[in-house]
């Protein structure tokens, strides 16, 4: 297992006895990335077992407080902790508001914390480079600005068995391949995209506040997994004039996303479970989306 992700907070706007708000963790190869940081946040990755030390990137999707009130609190828990930094990745304006919050709490944390922000954007970039991932981000479609995030591992070459076998290629002839490049044997010479194949990394996508936009088919096309809102069954009045989406978008735009996972989350607390949207995606006859609930966990 590379890692796994966890919807830490499933409910919009306001937290039910059985939803938190939002926030969902991705842990990779050792590291926590969070996407959002709602109410209750940090006290959910201790509940769901995980490290709340470990969080060293987190990324906002905006300002709404749903979002961002477990903030302050989860800066101040990594402070007493001891760690040296933590990045933060944001729609603009929240280094003015957390500055606000934390003088106004009177709390000056030696934590550094690097933020990053981000205006709207209607093509995707890049907001973390890493050897091994990137993530990019979009602008979506919601009352505020608000962005939508990806992590994509990078493709990776992997060896075809056949050609290593044909050529029985020796520990030397690997060293000699990934140095140089190519390889002579035989009399012929080999080179490295001969022999291997790339094989396309792990994506998974998060799609936040908003209402319908194309913008979610450009960053979550071809996902493993994608965790979007869908705040509503069908009340498509309501989601125009909040900026949320419905199931019945979701249902009409599913198959231009080509992703292997759909995991529904940010219900509006009007539905006490999720039983109706199960039940629409049911009779849809869709077998790869399904209702998220706090705590729901993807290994990959
Ligand atoms: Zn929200
Ligand atoms: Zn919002």
């Amino acid at each position: 297992m590379k890692g796994k992700i966890v919807l830490l907070g499933t409910s919009s706007a306001m937290p039910t006895p059985e939803r938190n708000n939002s926030g969902v963790y991705l842990l990779y190869m050792g590291r926590g990335l969070l996407f959002d940081c709602g109410e209750g946040t940090q006290r959910q990755i201790m509940k769901a077992g995980l490290s709340v030390y470990r969080t060293g990137d987190i990324f906002i999707s905006h300002l709404h407080t749903d979002h961002i009130l477990g903030l302050p609190g989860l800066i101040e828990t990594l402070d007493m902790h001891d760690k040296p930094q933590v990045n933060i990745y944001s729609i603009n304006g929240l280094s003015e508001l957390l500055d606000c919050v934390l003088k106004g709490m009177i709390y000056a944390p030696d934590i550094r914390i690097n933020i990053k922000e981000y205006g709207h954007s209607d093509n995707l970039f890049v907001v973390m480079e890493e050897e091994r991932f990137t993530v990019r981000s979009i602008g979506l479609n919601h009352v505020v600005e608000c962005l939508g995030y990806s992590f994509e591992e990078k493709p990776v070459r992997k060896f075809i068995r056949e050609k290593i076998k044909e050529l029985s290629l020796s520990d030397a002839d690997f060293i000699r391949l990934k140095k140089e490049g190519y390889i002579k044997k035989y009399g012929r010479v080999y080179t490295i995209e001969q022999l291997t194949i790339e094989k396309r990394g792990f994506k998974f996508t998060y799609i936040p506040d908003t209402y319908k936009t194309e913008n979610i088919v450009k960053l979550a096309y071809g996902s493993d997994v994608l965790v979007i809102e869908s705040t509503y069954l069908d009340e498509e009045e309501k989601a125009k004039q909040y900026g949320h989406l419905t199931l019945e978008y979701i249902l009409e735009i599913y198959p231009r996303l080509n992703v292997k996972k759909i995991i529904l989350t940010h219900f509006s607390r009007r539905y006490r479970d999720t039983g109706v949207f199960e039940e629409r995606i049911k009779q849809a006859g869709v077998k790869n989306i399904i209702t998220g609930r706090d705590f729901l966990t993807i290994e990959f």
